[in-house]
């Protein structure tokens, strides 16, 4: 089946207008005892789905949907909000936005935490083993009831704190998300019956364009950067096709599986062969001293890998077009990147950025792309890609030298430094993969 995420799946996701308040017959019950009654029926059926009884049912309350904001950022302080953790520094806002993959002035911390109040139907806190749903009739309750009572559930084998906060990527963190949110969406759909269940769906790289297109079809969220949405909904939606193939294969074992060896990341989580076979992406020494020394006025100002998601937002910021060729299909072929970041002493930034794709071809492609883009973000007519020496520099007064080139399967790119500095490390220092 080529067909992947139609818009029904994100309306689920997001605002299901078909509120399924309630499934007890009878006469009118009181607001609390229609939860309960309603938290005892999904328990039976996810411990029978599950194969594994609660220990201890969680607290169930149920709060105004006005105070979703402010619950969920309070939550925040005292429990686990996992979505808290994407974007969990401001030197990470300053590498998106030196790249490329925010637009100037774009603060991905700020707008996701806007995107959150939106988004947010329900949650478990860990520490409190307290599910908040709220009192809002756009969402389906039962739904959303039950996706925090399976994180109870896995909060009962695994200490999700822990899980999530020993991370060292914000890229494995989405893996590690993957894990919990997919199992939870996929193991609530079964158990809710929730028709717009999406199946096991091809793993076709196609996805995050898709995804992309799926959120912004969404009226609240059509402003949203794909750097921003991508992240959010990744973890859910690529998580889930993810479960529904291990639990195909393997039953409720093939999602303890899940749990117990979560994604290594985003890459892992859209290939789910590579999650399979556990094949590691490809990466570097993550010091600077394996590019070689700054020079003289610039300090190191950080380093991450980007991931494969959160690259698809760098084609998808800027030119919509150019994005639907670059992710469709085979998509980007992305297999590694690390960017390492500096600073000089006036505050600009330059950074250089080493990235691995499938095969030779892939990477010449992502070097037209990134080229193709530049000028997009320039504003400016570049000479085309220079295909056959595989690479393009241009220095722009006040901003340092835009360098892109590919050698084998790899792509080295450089925005800040002098000419001098870039002409050296792509000479030399095309570091060693470990
Ligand atoms: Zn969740």
């Amino acid at each position: 089946m080529a067909r992947i995420l139609p818009l029904p799946l994100m309306a689920t996701l997001l605002f299901c207008g078909c509120a399924r308040l309630s499934t007890q017959a009878g006469g009118p019950l009181a607001p609390e005892a229609r939860l309960k009654a309603e938290a005892d029926g999904i328990r039976e059926d996810l411990e029978a789905f599950r194969e594994r009884k609660f220990r201890e049912l969680p607290r169930i309350v149920q709060l105004p949907a006005s105070a979703k904001c402010s619950v969920w950022d309070s939550a925040a302080q005292i429990g686990w909000v996992a979505r808290k953790g994407l974007e969990p520094s401001s030197s990470v806002d300053a590498i998106f936005q030196a790249t490329g993959l925010i637009r100037p002035g774009g603060n991905a911390s700020h707008q996701r935490e806007r995107m959150d109040c939106v988004v947010v139907k329900a949650m478990f806190q860990s520490r409190s083993r307290r599910i908040v749903v709220f009192d809002d009739s756009t969402v389906d309750r039962r739904q959303s009831l039950a996706h925090e009572m399976v994180h109870a559930l896995q909060s009962e084998k695994l200490n999700l704190d822990t899980m999530l906060r020993s991370r060292s990527e914000p890229d494995a963190f989405l893996g590690k998300l993957g894990a919990l949110e997919g199992e939870a969406d996929f193991v609530a759909d079964r158990v809710v019956g929730a028709a717009s269940s999406p199946g096991c769906v091809d793993p076709s790289a196609s996805i995050l364009w898709t995804l992309d297109r799926s959120i912004h079809a969404v009226p609240q969220l059509a402003e949203t950067p794909p750097i921003v949405g991508l992240p959010v909904y990744s973890p859910n939606v690529l998580g889930q096709r993810l479960a529904c193939l291990l639990y195909a294969r393997w039953g409720a074992a093939g999602l303890d599986t899940l749990l117990n060896r979560p994604p290594r990341g985003s890459f892992q989580l859209i290939h789910p062969t590579e999650y399979l076979k556990d094949v590691h992406e490809v990466d570097w020494d993550t010091a600077w001293s394996g590019i070689g020394q700054l020079p003289a006025g610039w300090l190191p100002a950080g380093q991450m890998r980007i991931g494969e998601v959160r690259l698809a937002a760098l084609p998808l910021t800027w030119d919509r077009n150019l994005a639907a060729d670059a992710l469709r299909g085979e998509g980007l072929g992305w297999r590694g990147d690390r960017i390492w970041m500096a600073r000089d002493r006036e505050g600009r930034a330059a950074y250089v950025w080493r990235m691995s794709f499938s095969n030779p071809e892939k990477a010449t492609e992502f070097g037209r792309l990134w080229w193709r883009i530049l000028s997009i973000r320039r504003d400016r007519n570049l000479p085309a890609f220079e295909k056959r020496r595989r690479r393009s520099m241009w220095f722009e007064p006040g901003r340092g030298t835009h360098l892109v080139c590919a050698k084998g399967s790899d792509v080295l790119v450089s925005e800040g430094f002098d000419s001098l500095f870039a002409i050296k490390i792509q000479k030399s220092a095309f570091p060693r993969p470990r």
